[in-house]
C-alpha cells in the first residue's frame, strides 16, 4: 500500500518537531535518541557541511561560535535589521539562515522517513502569526531546499487551536493562545468562525522566553557562589556561561515537578566544583519579573482585537516555559480563568500541524471501494443517545474517528459501547461490546479520548481507543459486526427505525433540552444572586418565569420535547442581559483591581 503522508512541522526557536496523520491518528515521531522534541541547533563543521539535532546542541559548550542556535530570529530578514545579535557570525561560517532552518527541516524529514520507512515530501509548516511575507517565503524556501513541498504555512496560534479541538466549536467564539517557548512570546486573540481561525490581533516580545529565565538563575547561581573569585557572571568565558546556563535551564525543567534541585558542575572555573541547591521558591522569585513582562502584551492584544478577558470562551497555553507554575498563574491572573492545559504545551503546535497535514492528505478520513456497511456503527454517548461514527453504507474498508471529552470534572474514566444500529436511543440498537478508557482525573472537558472505528475488507471491527494525553491505547476486536448478521435482521432494523422515527426523534430532541437544562438553571440561579439588586425587579420576575417554567416540564413525566426545547430557549434569551451585565461587573471588578 503506497502512502502519501504529509509532514506537520512546528520549526521552533529553539525546538521543533515533525508528525504525521498515521492510520487515522495524528502522531508525533521519536528520532533515534527517542525524543520527540529536536533541538533547532546546527553545527557548522570546519569544512562547511551542517550537522542538526541533538549532537549539534553537545557541540555547543565546545564551539560556541560554529553553533548555529535561534536562526528562527533571523530568517527573512535583512541582514542587521531586528535587534537581536546572535552569538555567531553566520556569513564568516559561510552560511544562510535558509541554509540553516533547511537543515533542521532535513533532519525532521529524516526522522519521519525512518520512522514512517517509506519517502516523504510534502509538508506543513507552523510560523508566528506576526511573521511577515518575506519570513514566510524565506521558511517555505527552507522547505524547499529540505526536498519538501510545502503545502501550507499555518499560523502557529492556529496550530495550536486545531491540537485543543477548538475548531469542533460551532459556534462564533474567541481564544486566546498564550505561547511562551524558549526565547520568544507570543500571544494572539483568535475568533473561530464557520469554521475558519482568524487571527484578529497579536502581541509579543521576541526577546522573552525560558533562555532568559535560565541566565538568571545561571547569573543567580555563579553570584552565590563563594569560589567565583569576584568574577562577573558576563566576563565569564563562554564555555562556561553555556555549562552554567545548560545546568541552568535543566535545574529548571526539574523544579517544574519537585520542589529542590541540584546543580552540580565538577571543576567549572579554576578547578573548583560547584554544587548548589535550588528551590521552587528562588525559581519563582528569578523568574516573576519575566513572566509578568507577558502581561502588557496580553492586554495589548486583547485592546487590539476589542475584546475583554470575560469575552474570551478559551485561553489555552503552548510553549515549553508555560509549565512553570508561576507563568500559569500569572496567566491567570491576567484573563481572570484557569487556562485550559489539557494539551502538552510543547508539543500542541506540532499537532495542530500534523492534523492541518491530515486534513489536507485526506488522511483522517480513508475511504477504499469495496463493501459496504449494512448498519451504521458507533457509540452511546452522554444521555443515551446515539453517536455515529461509520454511517450505514459507508464503504468498506473503512476508518473514522472522533475526539470525546469527559462531561464531568474529575472523572477517571469513560465507558465506551459500541453499538450498531439506526435507531436514535443507544439502547435501541445492538450492542457489540465494551470498553474502559481511563485517563488521568481533571476539569470537565480536559479529557482527551480519541475513539477510532476500522472495519477491514473482511468486516471485522477494530475499536482503537486512545487517551491521547498519555498516549494509552485499548483495542476491541469485534468479528459479529451485522456485516454477518442475516438481510432479514437488517431489514427489520432499518424498517423499526422508520416506524420509530417520530418518538426516537422525540427522545432525542428531549435528551439534549434537557442536558441543556441542567446545566442552564443553576447558572441562572448563581448570576441572580451574584447579581442581586443590580437587576432591575421585572426583569428579575421575567427570567425566574422562564426557569420555572423550564424546571416544571423537566420534572413532567410526560417528556414534552418540543414545549421543553421553546422553553429553553426563551429561557437562554431572557438571560442574555444577565448574561452581559455578569461580564461588565467582572470587567470592572478587574479594572478596579488595576487602579482604574
Ligand atoms: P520554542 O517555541 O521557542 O521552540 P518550546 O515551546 O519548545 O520553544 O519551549 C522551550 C522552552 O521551554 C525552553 O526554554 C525550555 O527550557 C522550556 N521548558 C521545557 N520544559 C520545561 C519545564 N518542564 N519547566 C520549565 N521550562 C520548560
Ligand atoms: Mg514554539
Amino acid at each position: 500500500m503506497s502512502h502519501d503522508y504529509i509532514l506537520g512541522i512546528d520549526l521552533g526557536t529553539t525546538n521543533s518537531l515533525v508528525g504525521v496523520v498515521d492510520s487515522g491518528f495524528p502522531i508525533l515521531l521519536a528520532d533515534s535518541e527517542g525524543k520527540r522534541s529536536t533541538p533547532s541547533v546546527v553545527f557548522v563543521r570546519p569544512d562547511g557541511t551542517l550537522q542538526s539535532g541533538p549532537a549539534a546542541l553537545r557541540q555547543r559548550a565546545l564551539h560556541p561560535a560554529r553553533t548555529v542556535t535561534s536562526v528562527k530570529r533571523l530568517i527573512g530578514r535583512r541582514q542587521g535589521e531586528g535587534e537581536w545579535q546572535p552569538p555567531y557570525d553566520l556569513t564568516a561560517l559561510g552560511s544562510t539562515p535558509v541554509e540553516i532552518s533547511a537543515a533542521i527541516l532535513r533532519h525532521l524529514r529524516d526522522i519521519a522517513e525512518t520512522r514512517m520507512e517509506t519517502t516523504i515530501t510534502r509538508a506543513v509548516i507552523t510560523v508566528p502569526a506576526f511573521f511577515n511575507d518575506a519570513q514566510r517565503n524565506a521558511t517555505k524556501r527552507a522547505g524547499e531546499l529540505a526536498g519538501l513541498t510545502v503545502e501550507r504555512i499555518l499560523a502557529e496560534p492556529t496550530a495550536a487551536a486545531l491540537a485543543y479541538g477548538l475548531n469542533k466549536l460551532d459556534e462564533q467564539k474567541k481564544i486566546a493562545v498564550f505561547d511562551l517557548g524558549g526565547g520568544t512570546f507570543d500571544v494572539s486573540i483568535l475568533e473561530m468562525r464557520d469554521g475558519v481561525f482568524q487571527v484578529l490581533a497579536t502581541a509579543g516580545d521576541t526577546q522573552l522566553g525560558g533562555d532568559d529565565i535560565d541566565r538568571a538563575i545561571a547569573a543567580h547561581v555563579w553570584d552565590h557562589w563563594s569560589a567565583n573569585g569576584g568574577v562577573w557572571f558576563d566576563q565569564l568565558p563562554a564555555e562556561v556561561r553555556v555549562r552554567l546556563t545548560t545546568a541552568a535551564e535543566a535545574a529548571k525543567i526539574v523544579l517544574s515537578d519537585h520542589p529542590t534541585a541540584r546543580i552540580d558542575l565538577p571543576f567549572l572555573w579554576q578547578n573548583q566544583s560547584l554544587s548548589i541547591e535550588l528551590s521552587r521558591e528562588d525559581l519563582d522569585k528569578l523568574a516573576t519579573p519575566w513572566a509578568e513582562r507577558t502581561r502588557a502584551h496580553c492586554w495589548r492584544a486583547m485592546t487590539d482585537a476589542k475584546v475583554k478577558p470575560a469575552d474570551l470562551d478559551e485561553v489555552i497555553l503552548v510553549g515549553g516555559s508555560t509549565r512553570m507554575g508561576i507563568v500559569r498563574s500569572i496567566a491567570a491572573d491576567i484573563f481572570g480563568r484557569e487556562p485550559n492545559t489539557s494539551q502538552n504545551p510543547d508539543e500542541a503546535i506540532a499537532m495542530g500541524a500534523v492534523i492541518q497535514a491530515g486534513i489536507i492528505a485526506g488522511s483522517l478520513r480513508q475511504i477504499v471501494l469495496l463493501d459496504v456497511t449494512p448498519l451504521s456503527l458507533g457509540i452511546e454517548t452522554f444521555g443515551g443517545l446515539m453517536n455515529i461514527i461509520i454511517p450505514r453504507n459507508t464503504t468498506l474498508p473503512c476508518k473514522a474517528g472522533e475526539m470525546f471529552t469527559n462531561a464531568v470534572a474529575n472523572q477517571e474514566s469513560m465507558l465506551i459501547r459500541v453499538l450498531q444500529g439506526e435507531r436514535e436511543l443507544a439502547k435501541d440498537n445492538w450492542e457489540l461490546g465494551r470498553v474502559v478508557v481511563p485517563f488521568p482525573p481533571g476539569a470537565k472537558g480536559s479529557a482527551r479520548v480519541g475513539v477510532q472505528f476500522s472495519i477491514d475488507a473482511n468486516g471485522i471491527l477494530e475499536v482503537l481507543t486512545r487517551d491521547t494525553v498519555s498516549g494509552r491505547d485499548t483495542i476491541l476486536k469485534i468479528e459479529n459486526t451485522a456485516v454477518d448478521v442475516d438481510d432479514a435482521k437488517v431489514e427489520a432494523m432499518i424498517s423499526e427505525s422508520v416506524e420509530h422515527a417520530f418518538e426516537d426523534m422525540n427522545e432525542r430532541v428531549w435528551t439534549e433540552s434537557a442536558l441543556k437544562a441542567k446545566e442552564l438553571l443553576p447558572a441562572v440561579d448563581e448570576a441572580l444572586a451574584q447579581l442581586g439588586t443590580e437587576i432591575a425587579p421585572d426583569e428579575a420576575q421575567r427570567i425566574l418565569d422562564c426557569a420555572r417554567e423550564v424546571s416544571t416540564l423537566l420534572a413532567s413525566e410526560v417528556h414534552d420535547a418540543r414545549a421543553l426545547k421553546a422553553a429553553v430557549a426563551l429561557l437562554d434569551d431572557a438571560t442574555q442581559t444577565l448574561a452581559v451585565m455578569l461580564v461588565e461587573k467582572a470587567m470592572d471588578e478587574a479594572l478596579a483591581r488595576r487602579g482604574f
